[in-house]
């Protein structure tokens, strides 16, 4: 009898399903405009999903990033706004949720994750330095290079390889380090530049055992080692899932443990802390801190506040303790999960492991014939649109931008497109959609032609360059 059933996908999957541990409560409408207007809006926007209209889009998977769906304890906490201008009762709450789950002494607000990049750039890194790191992030590299320092990947090869199964692609490969170490000498490196998790290369996590024996090694040399932990809840859970001895620990057992092997941090709240706005830097040195303190009021605002409102800071220190709450970031991953097992079933190329945040289809598996300079991935992205309304974002040679020093293109190897699912915010129906629209663009891959760039800013240009099809 029961083989005829329909199955769930969790059925089929031979697991049984989850389901996420909130309700909704409040709803936001969504409607999709017809193709034709879709393909109108993309001409309009020069084929780049960035300068579309968010009333254009139908399920927007261009970022996780301050689209988050606050909690109603969240809302709440926004009445409970102290707007002062100095020493708000908001930024103790904050700086308590930051020592208490993260486990660094120093806090210093900003109004995003780049503020506070820029802070800690300007703070650490002397001209002509090196900034060993797994893996670039766009923000990240740019003001280390502002600050005059040179970004080195040093993160393991499997990373570079879309189709490679390594549980933690994130690692830093320590003989790379060494060897970086060993040319330029420990004096000449500001710093490592460590994430978790790497969101270039799919949304794969750092394992435990690497940042420990990264510590080991830096400590040999007398090297900082600074966090991104835009998404190091997420890298927690895949400690948890993954590594030996860490099954039965809690996510905020495991955060604080890793953040422990570091020196500080920055951080995108607008990522895994559960809110639309907001970022901070926190450190455990304190001669550091006097700098960072002194630095935000110049550029961000009083050290109490940063950029950010007391009402801000408030849903910001209760999205924190939500964030570590293992059912949450248990069925946070498995939605992104959802969706990548989907798409896996149906053969189409996208990178594994699946990451914490995002599905990430690679660009090259579908368009073979589509030079690398005629930017594949952004293609890819604006095709996708057309088909369903699904607004994801190029990750490939757009996004790398170019040479500093010889002005040609960087090459990526990995041409990707990234579908990233934000938090709390969509349901299993709209991941079948969007998966759907994933297998009707494959399908009609041989038709594609690549793109023509006929704008290019000189900074950051994946967020407003344009294209014409070739
Ligand atoms: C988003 C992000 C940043 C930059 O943060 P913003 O809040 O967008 O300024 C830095 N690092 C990583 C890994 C990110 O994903």
């Amino acid at each position: 009898m029961s083989e005829h059933k329909p199955k769930t996908m969790g059925q089929q999957l031979g697991r049984r399903s989850w389901a996420e541990p909130w309700k909704i409560k409040m709803v936001e409408p969504i409607r999709m405009i017809s193709r034709s207007e879709r393909e109108k809006a993309i001409q309009e926007a020069g084929y780049n999903t960035f300068l579309l209209r968010s009333e254009d889009v139908y399920i927007d998977l261009l970022t996780d990033s301050g689209t988050s769906a606050m909690s109603d304890r969240q809302w709440a906490g926004l009445m409970l706004g102290d707007e002062a201008y100095a020493g708000s009762r908001n930024f103790y709450h904050l700086e308590e949720m930051v020592q208490r789950y993260y486990g660094y002494k120093y806090l210093v607000p900003t109004h995003q994750g780049r503020g506070a990049e820029h802070l800690i750039s300007q703070s650490v890194i002397k001209q002509g330095q090196y900034i060993p790191g797994n893996m670039y992030f766009t923000t990240t590299r740019l003001h280390q290079e502002i600050a005059g320092g040179t970004f080195v990947d040093v993160i393991i090869d499997e990373a570079h390889d879309p189709y490679n199964e390594h549980p933690f692609k994130g690692n830093i490969d320590l003989a790379k380090l060494e060897a970086l170490i060993d040319r330029v000498g420990a004096e000449n490196i500001a710093f490592v530049s460590l994430a978790g998790t790497v969101n270039m290369a799919g949304g794969q996590p750092v394992s435990m055992a690497n940042v420990k024996a990264l510590r080991a090694l830096c400590d040999r040399y007398g090297i900082k080692i600074y966090l991104d932990a835009t998404r190091m809840a997420e890298n927690s859970f895949f400690i948890q899932e993954r590594e030996e001895g860490y099954a039965d620990k809690p996510i905020a057992e495991i955060l604080k443990e890793f953040c422990g092997y570091t020196d500080g941090a920055w951080m995108s709240a607008k990522k895994d802390n559960l809110v639309n706005i907001g970022g901070w830097v926190a450190v455990n040195d304190e001669k550091l801190f006097d700098k960072l303190r002194n630095m935000v009021v110049i550029y961000e605002g009083l050290h109490t506040y940063g950029g950010m409102a007391g009402r801000d800071m408030e849903a910001l220190a209760i999205g924190i303790s939500e964030m570590v709450e293992d059912d949450h970031i248990a069925s946070r991953v498995n939605q992104v999960r959802y969706l990548g097992d989907l798409l896996m079933a149906w053969n189409i190329p996208v990178v594994r492991p699946i990451g914490g945040h995002a599905v990430f289809l690679d660009a090259r598996g579908f368009y073979p014939h589509i030079p690398q300079d005629q930017f594949p991935a952004q293609m890819l992205a604006a095709q996708l649109y057309v088909d369903s309304g699904v607004r994801a974002m190029e990750r490939g040679i757009v996004s790398a931008g170019r040479d500093p020093q010889t002005g040609d293109h960087r090459y990526p190897k990995l041409e990707l497109v990234r579908l990233t699912i934000s938090r709390r915010v969509y349901t299993q129906a709209h991941m079948d959609v969007t998966a759907e629209s994933v297998m009707a663009v494959y399908d009609s891959r041989q038709q594609t032609r690549g793109l023509r760039m006929v704008y290019e800013p000189e900074y950051l240009r994946f967020f407003q360059a344009r294209f014409e099809p070739l």
